[in-house]
């Protein structure tokens, strides 16, 4: 079962994960509040859907306009525009098949300013139970392509289940993204919360693409991808719910 990013990314922030603000709204009357709330001056206006290629993808309907299903917004009256141009339309995206899904919620989420974008994904793997990151410093693109293309650009660290995730790891996938000081540190707390995250809450998968730098030097998990196996439902009435 998926849920959708806005409900990962609350999920992520239990956790102390570093999300960005952002509000999710099901009409286009409920935009002009969110984005006041949330103050600007950058915006974006993400489709939320249960498939990935959002900011790639293309609208079917002409009035949708021509931009993807990921919109930066500079103004309210931007934000507005975009949320009544995609609610109730379909979106095609790599993951969609052709027929597309209907847009029935955005989230409006505060505009980062992005200096890197990574790749980061954990995993369960089968054949141990242990859980398994994947990362890598191609982050925004297909990861699929990467691992084709520059196999050696993919980088896995896997977690003992028996000590769980400790500073170490995250150190490793510091290093797998070539970071240093600050930012490691903060990379070594991330990998740690987003392992509690992952074990507390039965996840099957969680993929961050992109795990962003931003300009100012935090780290922030700008998508969120989250997964559980069905049977983990059973434990977890208030993810059932979503
Ligand atoms: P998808 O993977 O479905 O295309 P993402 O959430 O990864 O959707 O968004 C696509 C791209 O849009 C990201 O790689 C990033 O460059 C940009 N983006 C997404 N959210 C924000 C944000 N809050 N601030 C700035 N840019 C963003
Ligand atoms: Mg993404």
């Amino acid at each position: 079962m998926n849920i959708h990013e806005y409900q990962g990314k609350a999920l992520l922030k239990e956790f102390g994960a570093p999300v960005s603000r952002g509000v999710a709204i099901f009409s286009a009357e409920e935009a002009e509040a969110a984005a006041r709330e949330l103050g600007g001056p950058l915006w974006v206006v993400k489709s939320q859907i249960h498939a990935g290629g959002r900011g790639k993808g293309k609208f079917k309907e002409a009035e949708a306009g021509e931009k993807g299903g990921v919109r930066l917004a500079k103004s309210i009256d931007e934000v507005k525009e975009f949320a009544s141009q995609m609610l109730g339309k379909t979106l095609v995206t790599v993951q969609t098949g052709d027929a597309g899904k209907q847009v029935n919620r955005l989230y409006i989420e505060d505009g980062s300013d992005i200096e890197k974008e990574f790749y980061l994904s954990a995993l369960v793997d089968r054949a141990t139970g242990s859980v398994a990151f994947v990362v890598s410093t191609e982050g925004g693109m297909d990861i699929e392509q990467v691992a084709h293309d520059t196999p050696e650009k993919i980088h896995t660290i896997t977690v003992d289940p028996a000590t769980g995730a400790m500073p170490h790891h995250g150190r490793a996938v510091a290093k797998a993204l070539g970071l240093s000081g600050d930012l490691a540190k903060q990379a070594t707390d991330l990998t740690i919360k987003l392992y509690n995250a992952f074990v507390s809450k039965d996840m099957e998968m969680l993929e961050i693409n992109p795990l962003i730098v931003t300009t100012d030097g935090k780290l922030r998990c700008l998508d969120a991808k989250v997964s559980f196996d069905s049977n983990a439902l059973y434990r977890h009435p208030d993810v059932q719910k979503l």
